[in-house]
């Protein structure tokens, strides 16, 4: 401690408290995560350089920094962004900045790494897109695409960045790590609270079930549905397959009893009342900022979209 507080006698107090909550952990192969600056931010490390999957939030990309070089000493030669959300692009910039892109690669001629999203993202951040503040173009994604996949191959990795169209939003990408056998899942999976379903980006309740369930065709156990591949969720801890079964289980659940009460015509409120996550909430409901409440309406106005702007 005290060693860490003299190297950090120029970086100030506030910056020492950023870096004292970043945490690193090896997930599998090549893959490791930094968290505690945003969303997770998944480090793929190897003899070509180093890859990271999001960018955490704004203001923490110093302490984000510090914790890769924890892990590695490598330049960054890639960024990806599993959606517009400003708990993963918060960063773009700095991390941008911090990196270049890979020799002999497309963009060699740029002086930063260049960033990887779906389209919607780059919609979503340059346009302002659901009210989002426009950041500016230092944070956009440089390298877009509209199809269902596009893949990358660097550190001799088969990496597949998946699409999902209406999951948590418009824009969300599965980034999955063929060689490492790891998927990084974004704000598709949450092991801290329900899945955000983000209506006004173009989210959907039942393409978060799909979203779900291609992880799940994704993933392999290797004994007793334990170990195997490994997925690292938007926020929370490292999951196998079984933590992903039991969380779209729970998801699929919820909304079947939703849709139960909506189709016998209930009201918003009729259907919050009847606490349809009831056994779901002392495990996911304690999030301030993704109430039980919260999900349980975006899942009802996600089914009965005509009823989103008649009732409140
Ligand atoms: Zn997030």
């Amino acid at each position: 401690m005290a060693a860490l507080a003299l190297g950090a006698g120029l970086i100030g107090a506030a910056t020492l408290g950023a870096q004292d909550a970043i945490e690193t952990l090896p997930v599998k192969g090549q893959v490791s995560m930094v968290a505690g600056a945003g969303g997770n931010v998944t480090v793929l490390d190897g003899p070509q350089g180093v890859l990271l999957v999001d960018a955490g939030r704004q203001g923490m990309s110093d302490a984000l920094l510090a914790g890769v070089r924890r892990i590695t000493t490598r330049p960054i030669h890639f960024l990806l962004n599993t959606t517009g959300d400003m708990d993963h692009v918060g960063g773009n910039l700095e991390v941008g900045k911090a990196g270049r892109p890979a020799p002999g690669s497309n963009q060699a001629a740029s002086p930063n790494t260049p960033i990887y999203a779906h389209e919607n993202v780059l919609n979503r951040m340059s346009l302002g897109k659901g009210g989002d503040p426009m950041l500016e173009i230092g944070y956009w994604p440089t390298v877009t695409f509209f199809t269902a996949k596009r893949t990358l191959y660097f550190n001799n990795e088969p990496i597949e960045l998946i699409w999902q169209k209406a999951a948590h939003t418009d824009g969300d990408l599965l980034i999955f790590f063929r060689l490492s056998d790891v998927v990084s899942a974004g704000d598709v999976l949450n092991t801290t609270s329900f899945p955000v379903i983000d209506l006004t980006h173009g989210g959907s309740i039942q393409g978060e079930i799909d979203a779900l369930n291609r992880i799940i065709d994704i993933t392999v156990p290797r004994l007793n549905q334990m170990d195997g591949t490994r997925v690292i969720p938007g926020h929370g801890r490292i999951c196998n397959e079984a933590d992903v079964v039991e969380y779209r289980d729970m998801v699929t659940i919820i909304r079947d009893r939703v849709k139960t009460l909506a189709d016998q015509g209930k009201s918003l409120e009729d259907v919050v009342a009847a606490r349809p996550a009831y056994e779901y909430e002392p495990l996911y409901g304690t999030d301030k900022a993704w109430t039980t409440r919260q999900f349980v309406e975006a899942v009802y106005r996600s089914l009965k979209p005509a009823e989103r702007t008649s009732r409140q």
